[in-house]
């Protein structure tokens, strides 16, 4: 057996993980003359942006500020975010060849709708750079020394331990165990005594059990716009039912303000008034039923649904006042009590992960350990849906490597 001798590496520093913010530390820290060496667990980098977007990855959006991001301190992730601009990875991007296009509400995607290209900007960009990358290089640990850190790590099976002055961790968050996500960033913040807030699946579909289910379940396939909401926030976007409950992008947005055990509102008609709408057709077609009515604002299947709870074979004209008052409690405060979330095997992110109060808002420096980053998801700051994720993980990237 040989010993693991710890080799002393030339590098400038080293980043754990070949997902988003590492590759875009690895290639600012290359524009800097700083040479770095990329350690990641998979047999490739970027897995999660291949995915992204549905493998088209929506890689910023146009309207991102530190308003659409989620963390105990709301304010964190400002600096970084003006220090990176959503122009910046704009710019970036149309420079290495990728133009962007809009798809909705400010999220902007690849015009050759592939992942890849994204991917590619950065593994072509470290070798232009001589950024070193090690794929299927597993970090087992970090341990701080008289001059910095050592990293062990497994690399084909083989265990090695690697000193450098400077460590960024880049390992992302719990989410889609299957692709490589590991814990490896919060335990070690916790090995060197900084906090972690408490983390949760987000951006994730939400579970309905019980007897409420087999009318989710009828409904599965029907896409509907809403505006979801509690009492903190609302988003106006598509839900989806399926048949073990909800999805869709409003209830993505929503899931990562939910708490087990609350419900949240759904209005049906975003911006409409059911009530003033049926008074205002009876007058012209009193005799028609309230299904026939609902089926043309919505489909006849999700209509059918809705008469479960409402007097669907009454005429308009006969509804009574109470009645037009439990339709209108129906359609625009539809109350859900979700079970449960699908988890981490199903959220595209975490909300939670390394305390802010810890690093430095400037620098994404530990307070605690000089030398030590911590940037993108396994940081306490979770974006929106709509590709605020990856703006904070390009900002954070760059952010690191302008401090290495
Ligand atoms: C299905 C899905 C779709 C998404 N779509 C979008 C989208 O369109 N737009 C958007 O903005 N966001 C999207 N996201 C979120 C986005 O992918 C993440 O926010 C982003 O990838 C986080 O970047 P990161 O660099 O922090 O982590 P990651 O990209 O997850 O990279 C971390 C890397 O570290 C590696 N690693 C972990 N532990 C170790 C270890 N011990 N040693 C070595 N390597 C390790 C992992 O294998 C991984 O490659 C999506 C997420 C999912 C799951």
């Amino acid at each position: 057996m040989t010993a693991n001798l710890t080799k002393q590496t030339q590098f400038d520093a080293i980043i754990i993980g070949g997902g988003a913010c590492g590759l875009m530390c690895a290639v600012q820290a290359g524009f800097l003359g700083k040479r770095t060496l990329v350690l990641e667990k998979n047999d490739k980098v970027g897995a999660k942006i291949l995915i992204s977007g549905g493998g088209r990855c929506n890689y910023t959006n146009l309207y991102a500020t530190h308003k659409q991001f989620i963390s105990q301190n709301e304010h964190f992730s400002r600096s970084s975010l003006a220090q990176w601009t959503v122009d910046d990875t704009v710019t970036f991007f149309e420079t290495y060849g990728i133009e962007g296009k809009e798809k909705t509400l400010g999220q902007l995607f690849p015009v050759s709708d592939k992942a890849k290209d994204v991917v590619n900007v950065f593994t072509l960009l470290c070798d232009d750079l001589a950024q070193e990358i090690w794929c299927d290089a597993e970090v087992t640990a970090v341990e701080q020394t008289a001059d910095g850190f050592t990293v062990s790590l497994e690399r084909h099976g083989k265990q090695q331990t690697l000193s450098t002055p400077k460590v960024v961790i880049a390992s992302g968050g719990l989410p889609i165990p299957k692709m490589g996500a590991t814990d490896f960033g919060m335990r070690t913040a916790r090995k060197f005594g900084m906090l972690v807030t408490e983390t949760t699946p987000a951006l994730v579909p939400l579970t309905i059990t019980g007897k409420d289910q087999p009318w989710y379940e009828k409904l599965s396939g029907n896409s509907v716009f809403c505006r979801v909401w509690n009492d903190r926030v609302s988003f106006e976007e598509n839900i989806l039912f399926t048949h073990w409950g909800l999805s869709g992008p409003a209830i993505l947005q929503i899931s990562s303000y939910w708490k087990p055990g609350e419900s949240i509102y759904i209005d049906l008609l975003p911006g409409k008034d059911i009530v003033e709408m049926i008074l205002a057709e009876r007058e012209q077609n009193g005799k028609k039923m309230l299904l026939a009515y609902l089926s043309g604002l919505f489909t006849r299947k999700f209509a059918d649904a809705l008469s479960d709870y409402v007097p669907a074979e009454k005429n308009l004209a006969s509804l009574t006042k109470t009645e037009l008052e439990d339709i209108s409690i129906l359609i625009h405060e539809f109350k859900v009590k979700p079970a449960g979330t699908k988890g981490y095997d199903k959220a595209e992110v975490m909300t939670g992960g390394v305390d802010t109060n810890e690093l430095s808002s400037k620098t994404l420096e530990s307070k605690k350990i000089p030398g030590l980053f911590f940037g993108g998801e396994c940081v306490d700051v979770t974006g929106w849906l709509g590709g605020y994720n990856f703006q904070w993980a390009w900002a954070s990237g760059f952010v690191i490597a302008q401090n290495l």
